[in-house]
């Protein structure tokens, strides 16, 4: 509700005052239990920001996050500690985010170890039993990451992830590094253990092609802010906001040669600093139906449908 995230940057010689940059900049909606909302936009829009702050990896600087009732935005390292345990993060970078000089039974041990009671050896048990649910073997625990492929390692990122059995995943470009054939692999795997182990996810993605098909509802997000929320099938059969349109038509068309060339570089004009949105319609300086009124008057977000939210001036 009305979640915040401002960076600070140190005054300078240039700028007197200290300055912030907004990278989530009053952002409200929600989640239901067992779905999966996809929340999609360019690169440097808050998305990963917003997820991170929810997942209280950041500090909200203002605003609420309910989870199951209880604002956690504000809880302290100790009160949020169970509720650390209930959410999990799949990282982008299935590179980076595992440690090279640990075993892959040592990086699915670590949450047990820090949130559970299990034995030594019922932890090596439940990790086998995890790696067999990603579709991966008993004995790779031995194994190190450099041993395996991007899917697989993946796959072991999400093995730690559901270790604890969590209620809510943020999958944060869970997919975006893998080919595309793994892709469709790791989605159908995700939607599997979601029936499974009733699972909720934040699916971020840069891609609405990415989304289209694991997620519930969609979020767009322009600068900071969420422009239109939608049921998933809805936002592409029928797409209100200007970005959502841009973003739509961005989208790689299946032509082996043409889908080289598309990309979100048919949104024309600048992206603003987040620094200085400045009054009125964060999207105005790109957008091909911006008005007198759009300089001067941030729209605000309007149910136009059963469930179809956008903010934009064109549908009050
Ligand atoms: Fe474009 Fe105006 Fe709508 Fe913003 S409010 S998206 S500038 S038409
Ligand atoms: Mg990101």
């Amino acid at each position: 509700n009305h979640l915040k995230k401002y960076f600070p940057l140190k005054s300078s010689f240039l700028h007197k005052k200290d300055q912030y940059v907004k990278a989530v900049d009053d952002v409200t909606f929600h989640i239901n239990k067992g779905e999966t909302f996809g929340l999609v936009g360019e690169s440097g829009c808050g998305k990963s920001t917003l997820g991170r702050t929810i997942n209280r990896l950041y500090d909200a600087t203002e605003g609420e996050i309910i989870f199951d009732g209880t604002d956690i935005a504000k809880l302290k390292a100790k009160e949020l500690q169970p509720y650390r345990k209930r959410m999990q993060i799949i990282f982008q970078d299935p590179y980076s985010s595992l440690n090279p000089y640990m075993n892959v039974g040592e990086i699915i041990d670590e949450p047990l170890e820090i949130h559970t009671n299990l034995s030594k050896k019922e932890r090596s048990e439940k990790i086998g039993e995890l790696l067999e649910k990603v579709g991966l073997k008993k004995q790779d625990m031995e194994k190190f990451p450099y041993e395996f492929s991007g899917g697989q390692r993946q796959r072991i990122g999400i093995a730690r992830a559901l270790s604890i059995n969590p209620e809510f995943i943020l999958c944060d470009e869970a997919i975006s590094a893998l080919d595309v054939s793994i892709q469709a692999q790791v989605i159908n795997m995700l939607e599997d253990l979601q029936e499974e182990m009733g699972l909720t996810y934040l699916f971020v993605a840069h891609d609405l092609s990415m989304v289209r098909h694991i997620s519930d509802r969609i979020g767009v997000m322009y600068l900071g802010r969420i422009v239109e929320i939608s049921d998933s099938n809805d936002l592409y059969k029928n797409p209100l906001h200007p970005y959502t349109k841009a973003l739509l038509s961005a989208i790689p068309i299946p032509d082996p040669i043409k889908a080289q060339s598309a990309s979100i570089e048919s949104i024309k004009g600048e992206l603003p600093s987040p620094l200085d949105i400045g009054q009125g319609c964060r999207f105005r300086s790109r957008c091909p139906f911006a008005t007198a009124k759009c300089a001067e008057v941030d729209p605000e977000m309007k149910e136009v449908a059963s469930g179809h939210f956008v903010a934009c001036h064109l549908y009050e």
